[in-house]
């Protein structure tokens, strides 16, 4: 293991480009599962599970609740949820301490806003799904993304027996009808502006990144995933000087035979791997 450290060390200190590609493995690695029906999510949402009976942050994000009122109890929680701890988590920390001095930029599917909060700047990040701290028409009316910060922690110590109070019921300001949490929950999500130049962005770095050695550090995205990990293996196939460093647990591990030899796999926990990068460093 200490080899493949000081290999992935090496690479990145003679690379011109870093594409850090995540996903859920990665907020897992910090404690926080969207997927799991766990302690976490009983301490912290067990009135909802009871209430409506989904089982998971991600069934609550999909759920049809009755109100506005109770639908913004939820979405406020779970902004809360993501972002309680102002300070970024040590695996954030980690990450952007490891990258910080490079050519990087970052494609992501979380939705915990948890980048940002680390200090990687929004100009070098895509996340394609959006995140938990912004807000849009929910009908789409109009392309604006707008931020949620303040009334989203408002409604959070405002909510009582599940339900916020009228008054900080957001409408849009077009249209007046309902607003949502900008995630990509049904086809109304925006893919606006905003969301055209992060992806613009991310596609200049990746033109920039042509014919020049180009490492991806890809963080806990399964191995059957599409929307990260299927271009990032094709990007690794189609550089002639790309490393793909892939880190993941046990099954999800996945590196396809035409790029093994371009291609460095670590299997452990992410936690106590970015630690140990960050020290060789
Ligand atoms: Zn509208």
């Amino acid at each position: 293991m200490e080899d493949k450290f000081r290999k992935i060390i090496a690479k990145m200190q003679e690379a011109d480009s870093i594409v850090i590609g995540a996903s859920n493995g990665l907020s897992i690695s910090e404690g926080i599962h969207i997927f799991a029906d766990n302690a976490a999510f009983l301490e912290n949402f067990g009135d909802f599970r009871e209430k409506y009976g989904f089982r998971s942050i991600i069934q609550g994000c999909f759920y049809p609740f009755p109100s506005e009122a109770e639908k913004w109890a939820f979405f406020s929680r779970m902004y809360n949820y993501f972002l309680y701890k102002q300070e970024a988590s040590s695996v954030m920390k980690n990450l952007y301490e490891l990258v910080k001095d490079k050519n990087f930029f970052v494609v992501t599917s979380n939705i915990d806003d948890h980048f940002r909060q680390a200090g990687f700047p929004s100009d070098r990040l895509f996340e394609i799904e959006g995140n938990g701290r912004n807000l849009q028409c929910t009908i789409g009316c109009h392309d604006q993304i707008y931020p949620g910060d303040e009334i989203l922690s408002e409604m959070v110590t405002k909510q009582v027996d599940g339900k916020i109070p009228a008054d900080l019921i957001p409408t849009c300001p077009e249209c007046g009808g309902p607003m949502q949490v900008h995630l990509e929950v049904d086809r109304n999500f925006l893919k606006g502006e905003a969301w055209q130049n992060s992806f613009q962005a991310y596609q200049d770095f990746i033109d920039n990144a042509h014919r020049k050695k180009i490492v991806i550090l890809e963080f806990g995205v399964g191995a059957r995933n599409q929307l990260i990990k299927a271009p990032l293996m094709n990007l690794t196939n189609q550089e002639e000087y790309a490393t793909y460093i892939t880190f993941n647990r046990g099954n999800e591990l996945y590196i396809p035979d035409a790029i093994t030899a371009k291609s460095i796999g670590i299997d452990g926990n992410i936690a106590e791997i970015l630690e140990r990068l960050v020290q060789m460093k």
